[in-house]
Formats: structure tokens, C-alpha cells, sequence
């Protein structure tokens, strides 16, 4: 198997709108989904004769995550021009750092079936987003500049990752620590978190790097899989069969699930990058950094961390925990209002990652929207220690607390969901099934004991799930004299 003699090679780009309220050289909004060139005005349009003015939220943002990833903060950081044509760029160039950015180095920590990596940054620089052509299904086509002048951060890895699910690994990180920090709200569909993919493959123990190509733009963890895949075996079959890899900027095709060459080297942009003559060199002061270091929130390694350490939950757990902040901060205050210690902790997470994660999907609700607050799960759990509601029972009340809100003892009550666990109730049930099944009883008594869990199976049915199992159980021992 060819495939299997060489390694996949990767640095990734991502681009993560930051989450300030108004653009980075204008006042106007960043709302998304607005009408199209609604939120737009002379700076953004690129009238003669604007200037634009530096919002300090985006710096402020850009200094947030370079104290967060590790980064080395420079003290003094250039705005350059990026010179390019094209239609929804109407100044004709776009605001970026180049040759000195606002941040250098640092690194996000990945696990990959256990095996903890360090994938260090190379920079990390503010831009400006462009506008958004538009084309319509009779062959016009329109610019839409709302997204023009939007603030992004460019967060450039090392060539350091050497498989796809080193590339996702670190990606979701990457999205999970900036959604800790609230500067990108993560979303990948509506492209505020996007990454061009630079890759290249060499035969294992090879040093040298191999020539790379740069897939643009992928918008989902599923594509950027496709798309790597196919790369690194289009470029080792094209090695194998004697030929070289071109470099190139290609395009992914998710009807195909392939890449397609886009532009080659030899038409890559001059982009004559100059220093920005309306923008002063961007000085920080030691105090702003002071203060934003600060007020750096506990990030998702370190939380998970706490999980293992102090909660005692497994390394899984904890990760799908800290996979989103506000998912680990419900938890955190389900925890506080159920219980304490490992137990407890493993018994939310379990249904904070299982029921709850299930029903947040159904429902495409984010945790600030759910109508369920942590009191409330912790309160279904009590409910369920103290045996007033089943496992089965436990379930429907979520789910009717989480669609509707309310508060779980009185679902339990208006639904009719309680556990039962008065004996002549259960008893009635058992002796109806016993009665029933003449021909499992006599099985049973003559040593087939599995027919257990179908007694168990048919006096819960006789009681719509809500029979307690202990009892349950402990009556038809009895009556079948186990
Ligand atoms: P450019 O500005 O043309 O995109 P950079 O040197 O800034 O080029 O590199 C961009 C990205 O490409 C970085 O993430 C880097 O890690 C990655 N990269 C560079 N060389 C290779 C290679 N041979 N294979 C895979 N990735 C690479
Ligand atoms: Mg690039
Ligand atoms: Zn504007």
C-alpha cells in the first residue's frame, strides 16, 4: 500500500470573526443576515478621501487571544495594504498585518488518541474582512458590502499537524478556546470561524518539507476531512506515478468530494504590501495588556484539567464538557445545586453529555436559549435519588422541562410521571404477568434464571414504565421463590 510509506503534512489558517458590535475602521454594525449593503457607510464603501479609524475592542480581542494561545504580544504591530482587484473589494485593497503582526508564537495543546501534541502558531494579525459577491439564478450579479470592513483575526498554525484528525483536533480546540475568550461565536456554517488548509506529503522519515498546495475555505470539520484526504492521496499518486506537486491554491468541491486547481503559483498575487499611510504604527501600552491578562477566563484545557483532577471524571467526559463554555458552565451550576464529589459529578455529566446534549441537538438550542436551567436538572435528579421518579421517568421530565420549561416536581405531578413504589400496586402488576406467562414461570422454575429480565420486561409494560425496579425486581424473586 503506497499510501502507508508517506505522511500527510499540514499548517492551517484560520480566519475567526471577532465579536466586536462594529467594524474594525468604521461604526457600522457587524450583524449578520442583515439586508444586503444595509450596514455600510463611506468608510466601508470606500468613498475618496475617508480615513480609518482603529477600533480598540478589535485590539483589545487580538491581545485577548494572543495572552491565551501563549503568544509573544508585540508592543508595537503595523497595519500594511494587501493590493488586489476584484469586486467586493472596492478599495482595491485590504487593510491586513504583514510583516509585523500583533502577535507571535504560541501554540493550542491537541489530544489525539491520547497522545497529547503541541501545535505551535506562527502569527496571529487583524484584518478586514471583504464584502460578498452575489449571484442570481438569471446570470447577475451584485456586491453585498455588509461584511465589508468586519474584523477578523488570522490565526496562522506551523506545518505541525501530520493527520486529519490532528487538523480537527486542533481546530475544534482552537474554536473552544476563542469561544471561552468570547471574541468568535464559532460558527462555522455562517463562516465566522473558516481555514485554508496548506498541504503537502513526504515519504515517513523524510525531513524536508514537500511542496504544498492551499485548499481555501472550508466551512465544516466533515469537508475539511474530504478535502484533506483526497489531497494527500491526489499529491502521493501523483508522486508515486513519477510526477511533482505543483504548488497551488485549490478549490474543495463537496458535491465531488474533491479539490479542483484554482490558480497556480506562477498567477499567485503580487500583492505589493506597503505600510498603511492612514494608519499610525499600533503602539500598546503595558497597561492594556495588564488588563486583559487579567480578565482571561479559566480556558477549556484548564477546566478540563479541574474535571479530571478535582471531579475525578474521565479525560472523555471532560472534554465534551469544555467543547463549548456555556455547556461546562451549566454544568459547573448543576453540579453546585445537586451534589458534590465524583459521584455526583459523573451522574450530571452523564446527562449533560447523553439526555441533554441529545435534546440541545434536536432542538439546535445553544445553552443561554434552553429553557431548562441547572437547578432544574439537579432538582430531576434529586427527584430520582429519592426514588420518586424512575430512570424512564427521569427522561420524560427533561425533555418536557427542556422543550416547555416548568419545574420538574410539578411535571412530574401534572403528567402523572411518578415512580411508583407502593407494593400493592406492584404487586397486582406481578401477580397479573406471573398469571399470564404459566408457560415462562414453569421455565423459570425449572432453572432458566435469564427469564428474569423478561418478567422485569413485562411488569414494567403492565405499569408504563413507572414500576420501581427494585421493588419490582424484589417481588418477583420472591413470588417465583429465586
Ligand atoms: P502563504 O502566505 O503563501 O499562505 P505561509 O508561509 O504564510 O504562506 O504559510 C501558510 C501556511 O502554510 C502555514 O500554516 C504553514 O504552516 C503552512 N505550510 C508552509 N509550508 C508547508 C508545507 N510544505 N506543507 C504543509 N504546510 C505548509
Ligand atoms: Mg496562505
Ligand atoms: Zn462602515
Amino acid at each position: 500500500m503506497p499510501v502507508s510509506d508517506f505522511e500527510v503534512v499540514m499548517g492551517l489558517e484560520v480566519h475567526a470573526q471577532l465579536l466586536t458590535r462594529t467594524k474594525i475602521f468604521c461604526g457600522c454594525s457587524t450583524e449578520f443576515g442583515a439586508e444586503p449593503n444595509h450596514h455600510v457607510c463611506p468608510v466601508c464603501l470606500a468613498m475618496p478621501g475617508v480615513l480609518p479609524r482603529l477600533n480598540a475592542r478589535v485590539v483589545e480581542f487580538a491581545v485577548r487571544t494572543g495572552l491565551a494561545l501563549g503568544c509573544d504580544i508585540r508592543r508595537k504591530s503595523v497595519f500594511a495594504r494587501k493590493n488586489y482587484f476584484y469586486p467586493d473589494l472596492p478599495k482595491g485593497y485590504q487593510i491586513s498585518q504583514y510583516e509585523l503582526p500583533i502577535c507571535l508564537g504560541g501554540g493550542v495543546s491537541i489530544e489525539v488518541e491520547g497522545v497529547e501534541k503541541f501545535v505551535r502558531l506562527t502569527r496571529i494579525h487583524m484584518e478586514e474582512d471583504a464584502g460578498k459577491n452575489v449571484h442570481d439564478a438569471l446570470g447577475g450579479s451584485a456586491v453585498d458590502l455588509n461584511r465589508a470592513g468586519v474584523p477578523l483575526l488570522e490565526i496562522v498554525s506551523e506545518p505541525d499537524l501530520r493527520s486529519v484528525d490532528e487538523a480537527v483536533a486542533y481546530l475544534k480546540a482552537l474554536r473552544a478556546i476563542l469561544m471561552t475568550l468570547g471574541v468568535n461565536d464559532g460558527n462555522l456554517e455562517e463562516g465566522s470561524f473558516r481555514c485554508d488548509a496548506n498541504v503537502s506529503v513526504r515519504r515517513k522519515g523524510e525531513t524536508a518539507l514537500g511542496q504544498r498546495c492551499e485548499i481555501k475555505n472550508m466551512n465544516s470539520f466533515r469537508f475539511l476531512k474530504q478535502a484533506v484526504e483526497y489531497e494527500a492521496r491526489r499529491q502521493v499518486e501523483l508522486i508515486e506515478a513519477g510526477g511533482k506537486v505543483e504548488q497551488e491554491t485549490r478549490l474543495f468541491d463537496p458535491q465531488k468530494g474533491e479539490t479542483r486547481a484554482m490558480r497556480s503559483k506562477e498567477d499567485a498575487h503580487d500583492y505589493r504590501y506597503f505600510p498603511e499611510p492612514d494608519l499610525p504604527p499600533l503602539i500598546l501600552d503595558e497597561e492594556l495588556v495588564a488588563r486583559v491578562r487579567a480578565s482571561l477566563p479559566e480556558l477549556p484545557r484548564a477546566r478540563a484539567a479541574r474535571y479530571r483532577d478535582q471531579l475525578r471524571l474521565p479525560a472523555y467526559d471532560a472534554g465534551l464538557l469544555v467543547a463549548d463554555r456555556d455547556v461546562a458552565t451549566f454544568f459547573d451550576a448543576a453540579l453546585a445545586a445537586y451534589g458534590e464529589g465524583p459521584e455526583a459529578a459523573k451522574k450530571v455529566a452523564n446527562w449533560m453529555n447523553g439526555e441533554v446534549a441529545k435534546l440541545a441537538n434536536e432542538t439546535g438550542l445553544a445553552p443561554p436559549r434552553w429553557k431548562l436551567r441547572p437547578e432544574h436538572l439537579a432538582g430531576i435528579l434529586k427527584l430520582q435519588d429519592a426514588g420518586a421518579l424512575g430512570g424512564p421517568g427521569a427522561k420524560q421530565v427533561l425533555e418536557v422541562v427542556f422543550r416547555e420549561g416548568g419545574d420538574p416536581a410539578e411535571v412530574v405531578k401534572a403528567r402523572g410521571l411518578a415512580q411508583v413504589s407502593d407494593e400493592g400496586a406492584i404487586e397486582a402488576a406481578v401477580d397479573a404477568v406471573l398469571a399470564a406467562s404459566p408457560a415462562e414461570v414453569e421455565r423459570y422454575r425449572g432453572g432458566n434464571l435469564k427469564l428474569m429480565g423478561f418478567f422485569v420486561g413485562q411488569v414494567m409494560k403492565q405499569m408504563r414504565g413507572k414500576g420501581n425496579p427494585g421493588l419490582v425486581n424484589a417481588l418477583l424473586k420472591k413470588k417465583l421463590g429465586g
